[in-house]
């Protein structure tokens, strides 16, 4: 099983009785080996017993790659790039994300020039997959309409979890360095978006399709500071909520380490 897959049996509380934060975090541990089912106390025992066979921990991720790499090998390359932003190249197409290139060959390989992050490569194959199957074409043409992540298809019932993953570390990182935070946005390709609401604005693209707008208000006496970050209409189209998720989550991580 995945990650994700693991998560969506928990019960998405994020209460923390784990020890860990998220039940997100505990999915991935689970995944990994390093946790069990058990490590939930709200999981029933009937549910631990049917997924405890299912979890196979050995190299879980290359497992998720590998089959992702053969599905992907029989989707039509050429004919998806249009619909998900890519530049067709010798051999596969080429995708910008997170301010860095991938170049996805015919039979799924993917290759870049910076440091392999399975959890990347993980969510662009899952993008080119349900970013193919597109069949309004016109979809992905039409004007941004900017919603929140509750607004995405059932995104209401993770936006607990996609809070901790994404709003409120990136809202500590800017309170912690705001000019550190920009300079790291600044590093992911991010641009500042003018006729915003909030004090400041960026938008960076995390996928061709799937740009993020970044809304900033700085915190004084009377009020915190805030993070808002808004998603394309149609991003359920091209990601499912989990791993918009895991997207979010990666895209922080990446912020922290820049
Ligand atoms: S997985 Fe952890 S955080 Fe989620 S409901 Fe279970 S104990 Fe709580």
């Amino acid at each position: 099983m995945t990650p994700i897959e693991i998560y969506k049996e928990l019960p998405k509380t994020n209460c923390g009785q784990c020890a860990e934060m998220t039940c997100m975090a505990l999915a991935i541990l689970i995944s990994k080996g390093s946790k069990t089912l058990n490590a939930c106390p709200y999981l029933q025992k009937d549910t631990i017993e049917r997924l405890s066979g299912s979890i196979k921990t050995v190299d879980v991720t290359k497992t998720i790659l590998e089959n992702l790499r053969l599905e992907t090998e029989k989707i039509n390359l050429e004919y998806a790039a249009t619909a998900i932003g890519a530049q067709i190249v010798d051999n596969g197409i080429k995708i910008h994300c997170m301010g860095a290139d991938y170049t996805i060959e015919k039979n799924g390989t993917i290759k870049t020039n910076v440091q392999v992050n399975v959890w990347i490569n993980i969510l662009l194959l899952i993008y080119i997959k349900m970013g193919s199957a597109i069949k309004d074409s016109s979809l992905s043409n039409v004007p941004v309409r900017w919603v929140s992540f509750d607004e995405l298809k059932s995104g209401s019932m993770k936006s607990n979890s996609y809070r901790k993953e994404s709003e409120i570390p990136l809202t500590a990182m800017f309170e912690n360095d705001y000019t550190h935070t920009v300079s790291a946005l600044t590093l992911l390709g991010a641009k500042p978006y003018a006729d915003q609401p909030s004090d400041n604005a960026w938008i960076v693209y995390l996928m061709p399709k799937i740009p993020v707008l970044i809304l900033y208000w700085r915190g004084d006496g009377e009020f915190p500071t805030d993070v808002k970050i808004l998603f394309p209409h149609d991003t359920d189209s091209f990601m499912d909520v989990e791993s918009v998720i895991f997207l979010m989550r990666e895209t922080v991580i990446a912020l922290k380490e820049l």
